[in-house]
């Protein structure tokens, strides 16, 4: 069996007790401001589960980005006045 090329070893898992476990961030699913659990840490990511819809999601220290981002923001303008309806 393959090792992946980053060490699994590398990783830490929280258990919530410490405040680095928890990140604020954009849910892209439920489109909430929450703070999030660290479900795992690597050297450049982290991976968060949202506490409201509990959808995971992906930091990226580089970048400084959740991935997915929000599916509803920026609010886009101009659009037809029927889909404003919806
Ligand atoms: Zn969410």
């Amino acid at each position: 069996m393959k090792k992946p090329a980053i060490g699994w070893s590398k990783f830490t898992k929280g258990n919530g007790s410490d405040p680095k476990d928890w990140f604020s961030y954009k849910c892209g699913y439920c489109d909430n401001n929450v703070s999030g659990y660290v479900v795992a840490y690597a050297p450049k990511l982290k991976w968060l589960q949202c506490p409201t819809c509990g959808n995971g999601s992906v930091y990226d220290h580089d970048q400084k980005i959740v991935f997915p981002t929000s599916a509803f923001g920026p609010e886009i303008n101009g659009l037809p006045d029927e889909v404003g309806l919806v």
